[in-house]
């Protein structure tokens, strides 16, 4: 177990400019659920699930679900700013697939959200739930927003306008929120209020990712990280790797990838680079991932890290740019900033043999086609990142049951859902001779479509 770490700070705590966003004017979108020719983050998805079905036969009535959204909320959110005007901000919540449990995922503020993002990380919420046996669906939310162009009152007010716009669609055992990209556990929280505050009743199950005090887990924050960590470390014995061999870059240095850089530096992994939106840093020696991030805190940006001595003098880095990063000669590649950040256009130049997703659909699957042929292997997001959701998951029952579990207990329970998701899904690889990804899906996919079947599908009713 990795000892336990001060969590970084979240980026919309910091930066809190009185200045506004520049005027943005969303146009509402429909994504792309018919022509998968069409290059979109749903497509993708549906090109994945498409593979995935090439290895095991569903019902009809299941494929034809999972071809499509359950349902989709856009909402636009008046906003009183600190000057007195009034903005107004496009958000979203997609119900993907709710059969195994009531629908779960986090909200994202991002100026890039859309309403074909959110219904890809929506879809991906569904089938690493069912991949890692969580009662749950899969569902996603987001507000086109760059939250560090708010102030902190501006950005409570947007989280309180959004739980306002979408209250009907949500709520304990119908669609539970959770932070995601740029949200945190402070936004949590006056969603979490809002919640109560428009209930006239306290509701904590109707929100996880809340800070502890406001009925929040132990292990949450650091929970994406953790889960990742655990799925590496039965990779890292399956390969008999020797962590101190072992080179690694990172790419997104927020809360997922820096805790997952600390616990694997803890381990002897060697830090190569590092890099988050404003720039990445390779090193010669290994980096130290903690004083790496008190310097970030400081200057805003990872790229300020190079403006202080004390690094600059601690190793000897380079500044480089993130593409680069991505294509540095590593042995362990990490994602934890976006997706479709491996393409057809880079994926020939990647040189990782392993790289692991910590963020929701990094790997376009053109991508996936060239990585495989040219021997990398991919530790797939549905699997990678399940850990946050996992706790989340524990974060519910803790709430519907009064129960408060210590970190111990938490990271007991964490363990073994993470080991044996892992051994599952390797087991499915090697006998049906695919890649994780797939394996994944085949996995999950048995679960969801059980799921549809059982409800009665087209073979039942036509007797
Ligand atoms: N946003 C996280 C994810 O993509 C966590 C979701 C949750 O905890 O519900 O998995």
């Amino acid at each position: 177990m990795p000892k336990k770490k001060s969590p970084p700070k979240q980026e919309p705590q910091k930066n809190h400019s009185l200045k506004t966003a520049p005027e943005k004017k969303p146009t509402p979108e429909t994504p792309s659920h018919k022509n998968p020719q069409q290059e979109t983050t749903f497509s993708h998805t549906q090109a994945q699930l498409q593979k995935a079905l090439k290895h095991l036969k569903i019902s009809e009535d299941a494929e034809t679900l999972l071809e499509h959204p359950k349902e989709s909320l856009q909402v636009t959110i008046p906003l009183r700013m600190d000057d007195g005007s009034l903005k107004t901000f496009q958000g979203y919540r997609v119900h993907y697939n709710d059969v195994l449990g009531p629908t779960k995922g986090g909200i994202r503020f991002h100026p890039q959200v859309s309403l074909d993002e959110v219904t890809s990380l929506a879809f991906w919420m569904t089938i690493k739930t069912a991949a890692v046996g969580l009662p749950f669906g899969g569902a996603k939310g987001g507000v086109i927003v760059d939250p560090k162009s708010l102030s902190k009152k501006e950005l409570e007010r947007l989280s309180r306008g959004y739980i306002r716009a979408i209250y009907d669609f949500i709520g304990p055992d119908k669609d539970i929120p959770a932070p995601d990209v740029y949200t945190n556990g402070l936004v949590m929280a006056w969603m979490a209020d809002e919640v109560n505050t428009i209930a006239r009743k306290q509701i904590p199950a109707a929100i996880t990712g809340k800070p502890i005090s406001q009925g929040g887990s132990q292990g949450r924050e650091e929970a994406t990280a953790l889960g990742a960590y655990y799925v590496l470390k039965e990779h890292e014995k399956a390969n008999s790797w020797a962590p101190k061999k072992i080179t690694v870059a990172v790419q997104g240095f927020g809360n997922a990838g820096y805790h997952i850089t600390q616990m694997l530096h803890d381990d002897g992994y060697q830090i190569k680079a590092v890099s988050d939106s404003k720039g990445a840093l390779l090193a010669k020696k290994t980096l130290d991932p903690k004083s790496i991030m008190e310097h970030k805190e400081k200057a805003g940006k990872l790229e300020g890290v190079f403006c202080h001595g004390t690094v600059c003098d601690l190793v000897d880095h380079e500044k480089i740019t993130n593409a680069a990063l991505l294509e540095a000669d590593v042995d362990l590649l990490i994602l934890a900033a976006l997706e479709n950040q491996i393409t057809k256009d880079n994926a020939k130049n990647i040189k990782a043999k392993t790289i692991l997703e910590i963020a929701n659909g990094p790997t376009t699957p053109e991508a996936d086609e060239i990585l495989e042929k040219s021997g990398s292997v991919i530790i797939p997001d549905v699997l990678a990142n399940s850990g946050g959701v996992t706790v989340s998951y524990f974060e519910w029952v803790q709430n519907k049951r009064g129960l408060q579990w210590t970190e111990k207990q938490v990271h007991k329970k964490l363990k073994p859902i993470m080991t044996s998701a892992y051994a599952d899904i390797a087991k499915i690889a090697k006998e049906k001779k695919t890649d994780l990804r797939t394996a994944a899906y085949i996995h999950a996919l048995k679960r969801i479509s059980q799921g549809i079947d059982d409800k009665g599908t087209a073979s039942y009713f036509q007797g």
